[in-house]
């Protein structure tokens, strides 16, 4: 039978999927590669560059079915990042000089984590995609250019599978190095699509806003996503490889938060209920939740160790503890200290936010 789905190996040091929540001086990643992203990787590998893309390409592609297998979550990760906005910025010369042009952006990443991408659809298409990643026309990233990939691409050939769910059962999992502990299950995420049975998506599916209408100006519209957990092992859903898919190396001496921790999960919520889900700060909805400290970070957070949050605080507090070079300890927002900080910095946040979205309605104006 001919091939109905193509698999994509995205693993690397660095990888980064900007969601709708990815926008202007704080650029976040989603836990797993967006649709977008995937599909903005696969244009390139066709040689259709962003304007093209919305002619005809980007509706076929984005009919096309994705699921995802969480192998490796990965570890979350900041960087800076300069662009250039005409904005006046703080340089290195020395006390009070300014220049126009650059400002500085937060970039999230994630490291050291392992995707598998099933994208099924209607074998032609299939067999095309396939052959113009293997002979990609323009270099391929996991998200971001600063993100090159660490295995081919196509470590699994094009194959036929009834459903996205039974395509990603068939690849084995693989550990990366030999005394790395496999877990227990790996999370998929899969495209819902309604069935005679079920016409209408059910009460956990989650909205991912990353089917794009266009790249030029960025454009989504929704999707509904499932979560299901497959079991691993010998016995499992998933099986095991027999060898690990790289040798063995000292890994890094940093210790890995796990924030899909379910005591995390739990603390987590107790402290967004104990804060009646209101910001600290601002008394907003709260959205997130700022780690005091991250001595017990990964599972063994006090309720004392978190403080509800909105987007918009927490980003302004993220950005201020930027270059404070603090250690396990971190900005409390209730301390008076921080307040006026906190106050400019989120001014400065909404500023610059209002200058993007102006220049992005005038590059609009400018292709039309
Ligand atoms: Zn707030």
């Amino acid at each position: 039978m001919s091939a109905n789905t193509l698999f994509l190996r995205l693993e690397g040091p660095l990888q980064a999927w900007g969601d709708q929540q990815s926008k202007f001086v704080i650029r976040r990643t989603s836990e797993a590669p967006t649709k977008s992203g995937v599909i903005g990787m696969i244009c390139a590998a066709l040689g259709i560059s962003r304007p093209e893309a919305g002619d005809g390409w980007l509706p076929k592609l984005g009919a096309l079915r994705m699921g995802v297998r969480l192998d490796r979550p990965g570890v979350r990760w900041w960087d800076y990042h300069t662009v250039g906005a005409g904005m006046q910025m703080r340089i290195a010369e020395g006390e009070g000089k300014f220049k126009p042009g650059a400002i500085l952006t937060r970039r999230e990443y994630l490291c050291d984590a392992s995707f598998l991408v099933a994208l099924q659809g209607e074998p032609g298409l299939i067999a095309q995609l396939e052959a113009a990643m293997k002979a990609p026309k323009w270099t391929l990233y996991l998200g971001r250019k600063s993100c090159p990939p660490s295995r081919p691409l196509l470590e699994h050939p094009a194959c036929h599978f009834p459903d996205l769910l039974a395509a990603l059962q068939a690849v084995p999992w693989r550990q990366r190095l030999k005394k790395d502990q496999r877990p227990p299950t790996v999370d998929c995420l899969l495209d819902w699509e309604p069935t005679s049975e079920q016409p209408e998506a059910p009460d956990e599916a989650l909205i991912w806003y990353d089917v794009p209408l266009s790249f030029d100006p960025p454009a989504h519209q929704p999707r509904f996503v499932m979560r299901r957990e497959l079991r691993m092992g010998v016995d499992g859903e998933v099986k095991l490889a027999d060898k690990p898919a790289q040798n063995d190396t000292l890994r890094p001496p940093r210790p890995r938060a796990d924030y899909g921790n379910t005591e995390y999960k739990k603390r987590r919520q107790e402290r967004l209920d104990h804060d009646h889900k209101l910001c600290l700060f601002c008394k907003s909805p709260a959205t997130t939740v700022q780690h005091i400290t991250y001595r017990r970070a990964g599972g063994n957070e006090e309720m004392d160790d978190l403080r509800s949050l909105c987007r918009l605080c927490h980003d302004g507090v993220t950005m201020l503890e930027y270059g404070l070079g603090m250690g396990l300890d971190r900005i409390n927002p209730e301390e008076p200290r921080w307040r006026d900080l906190i106050i400019r910095k989120r001014e400065k946040i909404i500023e610059f936010r209002s200058l993007e979205t102006r220049r992005r309605r005038l590059a609009a104006e400018e292709v039309e």
